[in-house]
């Protein structure tokens, strides 16, 4: 059985997100491991609707702001090639939505970035400190000190 068999990259849509998830390409083709991509949601006002946190990425919302997130996280998923079924967008505090996605989906690798939106460039980030810390499985930071 080889290392990892489900790798989870964790973007935040920043600008250098593409070092963090071609590392995860990587991994998942040396390990022949499955990949799979989770955005959460902590930067736009959730509607005040019947939506869960899980977010439908087949279904229209109606909602503008949450359909241009969406475009994003699908233009990555296609650029990387993760499967359409697993593309994740949850409303929510990254650390936390991270690690549950992880545990429920039998994650044994997350890879996120040092830092990302709200990082200082010399520092772990606080997602990436959290889920360093709480995570039940494997996580690589990968170091983005110049990007
Ligand atoms: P930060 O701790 O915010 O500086 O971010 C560090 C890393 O955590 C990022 O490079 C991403 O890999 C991950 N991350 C941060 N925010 C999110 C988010 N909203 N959704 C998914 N991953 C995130």
């Amino acid at each position: 059985m080889s290392a990892y068999q489900h790798i989870l990259l964790a973007v935040d849509c920043s600008e250098h997100g593409a070092i963090v998830a071609r590392r995860a390409k990587d991994l998942a083709k040396k390990y022949q491991a499955k990949l799979s991509l989770i955005y959460v949601l902590d930067n736009i006002p959730m509607p005040d609707t019947t939506y869960g946190t899980v977010i439908s990425l087949v279904e229209d919302s109606g909602y503008e702001l949450l359909e241009a997130e969406k475009a994003k996280l699908m233009q990555i998923g296609g650029q990387w090639g993760v499967d359409q079924e697993n593309r994740w967008m949850i409303w929510g505090a990254p650390k936390q939505e991270i690690i549950q996605l992880a545990e429920r989906e039998q994650v044994d690798l997350i890879v996120v970035g040092s830092h990302g939106r709200h990082g200082l460039s010399l520092l772990l980030g606080s997602t990436a400190n959290s889920v360093l810390h709480h995570a039940k499985c494997d996580v690589m930071a990968i170091r983005l000190l110049n990007a």
